[in-house]
């Protein structure tokens, strides 16, 4: 694999499992030295430092342990990866949840807790990891927003708000550091096979009593028309692409990898 990113550091939120665990993998393999971030059982963030280290050629990826909903953690997060790796070149905003209830049922903590993880953490992250990227005279932002930062579904009001915001966010960064060599992009995938969506495929299967299948095609892949799972490393290769050559002047853009949703 081309190793463009040599000498490039990544700092990839939510990177423990999922989307961020494919970006960060990626990254390793084309040469960049990559942080860590998220949650889970201590065996499965030692699983992914040992592959994306192994990726880097050490023994372990660096990591933060920050909680995104704690904007000083995530503050300090980006200082952590700078003093670690020595600058924070590319950011993923990539951390996120999910709860789904209609809006006079939806409970005011996890909205909060949505909004919070889901957008605010963009905000503190990239205002915390700009300056270096001026500095340096170089820097990609990739904010993992959805086809939900696009178009609305029922049930899902913190989520599909919270990425509508991600959107908006992205595009003013964009235009404030449009002169520079720095880009903040998002990318707006549809359904991807990862634990949030197969548990959403679950949910959705008991809650109408039909088969985890059933309720993947005629349920939660409703409005995909692929009726095909995205899949991560698809997600992983056009964040890839927003960091390698010729990608300077896409800056500002809702990127869209969703099987034909929100073309529909
Ligand atoms: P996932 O559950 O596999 O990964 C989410 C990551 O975020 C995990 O590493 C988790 O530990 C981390 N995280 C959660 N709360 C956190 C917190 N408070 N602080 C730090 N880390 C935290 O899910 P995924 O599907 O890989 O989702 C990744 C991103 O992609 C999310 O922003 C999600 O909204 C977005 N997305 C997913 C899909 C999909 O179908 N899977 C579709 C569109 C967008």
């Amino acid at each position: 694999m081309d190793r463009f990113l040599e000498g490039r550091t990544a700092l990839v939120t939510g990177s423990t499992s999922g989307i961020g665990l494919g970006i960060a993998e990626l990254y390793a393999k084309a040469g960049a030295k990559v942080m860590l971030n998220g949650f889970g059982k201590p065996e499965d963030i030692a699983a992914a430092r040992a592959s994306v280290g192994k990726l880097m050629g050490v023994a372990e990826a660096p990591y933060s342990a920050a909680d995104l909903s704690k904007p000083d953690q995530t503050r300090q997060m980006v200082k952590d990866c700078e003093a670690q790796l020595g600058a924070c070149d590319i950011l993923v905003n990539n951390a996120g949840i999910q709860f789904v209830a209609p809006i006079d049922e939806f409970p005011d903590d996890k909205f909060d807790a949505i909004i919070a993880i889901n957008f605010t953490s963009n905000f503190h992250a990239i205002k915390a990891a700009l300056p270096g990227m001026k500095a340096r005279g170089w820097g990609r932002i990739i904010n993992i927003a959805s086809a939900h930062g696009l178009v609305a579904s029922p049930f899902k009001v913190a989520y599909v708000s919270a990425k509508h915001a991600v959107v908006g966010m992205t595009k003013t960064v964009a235009v404030e550091v449009a002169k520079t060599q720095i880009t903040c992009n998002a990318i707006c995938p549809g359904f991807v096979r990862t634990p949030l969506a197969e548990k959403q495929v679950h949910d959705l299967a008991v809650q109408h009593k039909v088969t985890d299948q059933v309720a993947l095609e005629e349920l939660l892949l409703v409005h995909q028309p692929s009726k095909r799972w995205v899949e991560v490393d698809d997600v992983a290769q056009m964040a890839l692409y927003l960091t390698g050559p010729g990608s300077g002047s896409v800056n500002g853009s809702a990127l869209s990898i969703d099987g034909g949703w929100v073309a529909g």
